[in-house]
């Protein structure tokens, strides 16, 4: 099956007793065991749940993956990845233009237990490979990042982190008073790739060599700004197992009306994820003509410093634009103020346009040096552009500028 065919079928069975071609929600918390450990692969619904296990089906079938666990929000999916897959000591390899909770995860509940997180500001794979020693288990790379908009060469990363990985193990041969890497075939080095801004939609990380994608699927997977949810999805099925424990013994899982609402916005992603490329290149294009913007940020548009790398690694530029306005924080607030359409709010990829200040809003937990060391100054807006009609929504910053 093609992606679009994937993501209306997989895990959408009709329901056996009834023929229920949308399978019904299960709303249970247990299962009813004909003797004691005698049931139909279900017992208790933080382990598993019908609805749970549907959705995980189709979010692997649509990565490419193994096998996908689903869990509460994106935070908690990146926080089974760590949680299960690193001991304290362990380094963790980023590249620093994060979404802002990664780093504050990372910074404030990660590091404190042990946690060694290590930034690099560029986007080089050789760079990214030289921070990575015998501590380091995950590299964790977002692709276009939040909110610069910046790309990483995914191919690229994973050859590079292979190749230190392989140098890594041949040395641990040589070198004495040092244990040896383990070697079994799996890879030790896990490059984990945050896929939300893409989704595979655009881009499939696993086939580029990526280990594991994490989602936060409240953004375009769940597409309709109504549901908090996030995924992994690892291209083996044993990165999974650690990961699948992790699901059950810290129990961060998304309740079965969750899972359906991702689900049923999994159907439509395609389509959706077209019309926001279209919509938000429309935007791009007209922000790029505007004097009031310093500077226009968005793959698809010729000027991007690396639109070679999008157009070769996604098929379709995503929603996200971001502008720098001249005049700063004020004119920022001003301007944020007085957009209708674009909602002044945090998050991003539904179907309504929202518009938001990273700089006080969602990287607002980012010390200022970092983020604008990273590009976050005061005068810079992220927009989400939704699935509008783009000439109201370029009337609707049009306006909005004048009134700055
Ligand atoms: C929103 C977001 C997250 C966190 O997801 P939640 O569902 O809010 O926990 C992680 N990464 C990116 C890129 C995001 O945009």
């Amino acid at each position: 099956m093609r992606f679009s065919t994937k993501a209306i079928h997989v895990g959408q069975a009709p329901e056996p007793a009834t023929g229920a071609t949308v399978p019904p929600i299960h709303v249970t918390s247990t299962y009813t065991q004909a003797a004691p450990g005698v049931h139909k692969g279900f017992e208790y619904s933080r382990t598993d749940n019908p609805t749970r296990r549907n959705l995980e089906e189709c979010l692997a079938a649509l990565e490419g993956g193994a096998a996908a666990a689903a869990f509460a929000s994106g935070l908690a999916a990146t926080s089974a990845v760590v949680g299960a897959l690193l001991r304290p000591g362990d380094s963790a390899v980023a590249y620093s233009d994060l979404y802002g909770g990664t780093y504050r995860l990372f910074e404030q509940v990660f590091k404190p237990w042990g946690l060694v997180p290590r930034y690099t500001d560029s986007t080089d794979p050789a760079v990214i490979a030289d921070l990575i020693d015998r501590t380091t288990r995950l590299v964790w790379i977002e692709t276009p990042t939040n909110p610069m908009l910046r790309l990483l060469d995914i191919a690229a990363v994973a050859r590079a982190v292979r190749e230190k990985e392989t140098l890594l193990k041949s040395n641990a041969t040589s070198t004495t008073g040092q244990a040896p890497l383990k070697s079994s075939g799996t890879p030790e080095i896990l490059l984990a790739v945050d896929n939300t801004f893409a989704t595979p939609a655009l881009q499939q990380p696993l086939a580029l060599g990526a280990d594991l994608v994490v989602h936060s699927t409240t953004k375009y997977m769940g597409g309709h700004s109504d549901v908090i949810g996030g995924a992994v999805v690892t291209a083996r099925a044993e990165t999974l197992t650690p990961i699948r424990f992790y699901q059950n013994a810290a129990g961060g899982v998304p309740g079965p009306f969750d899972c359906f609402l991702v689900h049923r916005g999994l159907k439509t992603l395609d389509v959706r994820m077209r019309r926001h490329c279209e919509n938000a290149l429309r935007v791009a294009e007209w922000a790029a003509r505007q004097a009031a913007f310093e500077h226009v940020i968005y793959p698809g548009l010729p000027s991007h410093p690396q639109h070679e790398l999008a157009q070769r690694q996604m098929c379709g530029f995503g929603g996200m634009v971001t502008c720098v306005l001249a005049g700063g924080l004020e004119a920022a607030r001003r301007f944020l103020s007085a957009t209708k359409l674009f909602a002044c709010a945090e998050s991003l990829g539904g179907v309504e346009s929202l518009i938001n200040h990273p700089a006080t809003m969602t990287h607002a937990s980012m010390p200022r040096a970092v983020r604008e060391r990273v590009g976050i100054v005061d005068g810079l807006v992220r927009l989400s552009v939704g699935l509008e009609d783009a000439d109201d929504l370029i009337e609707d910053l049009a306006v909005a500028l004048v009134r700055r």
